[in-house]
């Protein structure tokens, strides 16, 4: 049914740890992505009654070859040597309908080599939490790893409150991250680094300039995750824990975990109860990335040229484009939401007037570029609901109002910024609601919520429920957690 081809394992011996599954005592299917099964060429009348067997790790799909990647990484700025699959295995590797590559993984699926002190287990809630928030941003655009199943094993963990384990089945274009590398240069493994490069080279970025490929694969993975900052940006998510290990390679996003979406805009927000320096804040992100790119460009100065005096300012001169490379990104991003064609000469002094407004006054993010579109569309009502005081934002967009009408019909213009800002996202509120109703057995919340998340931009009857943001009271007492 899986027609596997693992490259990983075939290629590249010495970067990972073979291991197998545990044995879940009663694994049962909780979710199943059957889009993302077509997508991957499965069929649906095959694996649907064997799902929750060949996803849980109970049954270990032929032709698979389970092994656990190594890599270290730099953890809220310290590094951690060795880091690697302590609760994951990948199963193997599928190319999907339009020929692509992609990883399956199973995540809790028991200890392996990379443990530590860990049980290799995860629970329900978490593994839930991770397969929301993959489906809502795919569904935004917004490139990730994706959950295709989430099975409970049947088997209870030690978390507070011994809730139900589970396992998720993830797929993702390849689980290469920051930490791969980092890996093999803190052991002085020049030869498998060199492999590394070459392979991530030829998944990712094959049209990458070869002639000099470590430098390459940094120049495509500092363009890539500029760009994915900028979106992440661009729908107010905050990732939580942007350590080196939790950066990929290909450009998406992964390892859900303190990840939440803001309410209210405000550059200062963290939610995760481990993060108390706001290290990886919602406004900290594009910097924090630059920092976790030159972790990268560390890693990889042995295989950009043997002689020190020669790689180091390569690399750094590469790095420093970086702050030019996000700037662009995220001024094409905010240029898209607010319906903007042509460029005019005002245009920067436009966005950075809102960027300052927004942070002063702590408009809902995701509501404001809905309620600027109403507004373009001659309604400001909503737009004047959104914060005590108005008329700040209103005065700007006054401005902007008459700056858009130069790129065609106000109504025009609205509904281009419909269709690339979000009506829905998970917000925090609802995400929790359906986590609780779930473990205590009652899937309707988490289905329904998965059908709005899924439909971000549509105006569907009914998913006015998951629009608004959560109260005051909520937010003010809302931490995340890792779930580890
Ligand atoms: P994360 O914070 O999920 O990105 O994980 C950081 C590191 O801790 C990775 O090497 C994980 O494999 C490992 N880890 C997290 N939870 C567990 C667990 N329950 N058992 C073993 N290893 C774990
Ligand atoms: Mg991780």
């Amino acid at each position: 049914m899986f027609r596997f081809d693992n490259t990983y394992a075939r290629d590249l011996e010495g970067t990972f740890e073979r291991a197998l599954p545990a044995t879940p005592p009663g694994p049962a299917l909780v979710v199943l992505n059957e889009p993302l099964a077509i997508e991957l060429g499965l069929d649906l009348e095959q694996l649907r009654p064997v799902a929750a067997q060949m996803l849980s790790g109970a049954k270990v799909p032929e032709g698979a070859d389970p092994i656990a990647q190594a890599y270290a990484g730099h953890q809220f700025g310290g590094l951690s040597p060795r880091l690697g699959d302590g609760r994951a295995l990948l199963l193997g590797e599928l190319i999907d309908r339009d020929g692509h590559r992609r990883d399956l993984q199973l995540k809790g699926s028991g200890r392996t080599p990379f443990s530590r002190g860990g049980d290799g287990l995860a629970a329900l809630a978490p593994m839930l939490r991770e397969s929301i928030m993959g489906e809502a941003m795919h569904a935004l655009g917004i490139p990730t790893t994706r959950a295709l199943a989430v099975t409970t094993t049947g088997a209870r963990v030690a978390r507070e409150g011994y809730p139900p384990g589970a396992v998720l089945a993830r797929v993702a274009a390849s689980h290469l991250r920051v930490g791969t590398f980092e890996y093999f240069a803190v052991h002085g493994d020049d030869t498998r680094a060199a492999l590394l490069v070459t392979y991530a080279l030829d998944r990712h970025y094959p049209d990458a300039d070869r002639t000099r490929p470590a430098l390459s694969l940094f120049e495509c993975v500092r363009d890539a995750q500029a760009a994915l900052v900028a979106r992440w940006m661009g729908v107010g998510f905050v990732h939580g824990v942007m350590n080196t290990d939790n950066v990929t390679i290909s450009g998406e996003t992964i390892d859900y975990g303190p990840c939440a979406f803001m309410d209210a805009h405000d550059p200062a927000t963290v939610f995760s109860s481990i993060d108390h320096g706001g290290r990886y804040a919602y406004g900290n992100q594009p910097a924090v990335m630059g920092w976790n790119l030159s972790r990268l460009g560390s890693a990889l100065l042995p295989l950009i040229d043997p002689d020190p005096d020669v790689a180091l300012p390569l690399a750094q001169a590469a790095l420093n484009q970086y702050g030019a490379v996000y700037a662009k990104a995220w001024r094409a991003e905010l240029r898209r939401k607010l319906g903007m064609v042509s460029e005019d000469a005002g245009d920067d002094a436009l966005l950075a007037e809102l960027e300052a407004l927004l942070a002063a006054h702590h408009p809902d993010h995701t509501m404001f570029f809905r309620a600027l579109a109403t507004a373009a569309r001659g309604d400001a009502a909503p737009l004047t609901a959104l914060v005590p005081d108005p008329g700040p934002l209103i005065a700007w967009t006054e401005r902007w109002r008459a700056r858009v009408a130069l790129d065609g019909a106000p109504t025009a213009r609205a509904d281009a910024m419909d269709r690339v800002n979000p009506r829905v996202i998970p917000r925090n509120h609802r995400v929790e609601e359906a986590l609780a109703a779930a473990v205590a057995g009652d899937l309707g919340p988490l289905e329904r919520l998965m059908d709005a998340v899924t439909h971000p931009f549509e105006m569907r009857e009914g998913d006015e429920a998951y629009t608004g943001p959560a109260s005051e009271q909520f937010t003010a007492g809302f931490q995340t957690f890792c779930g580890t």
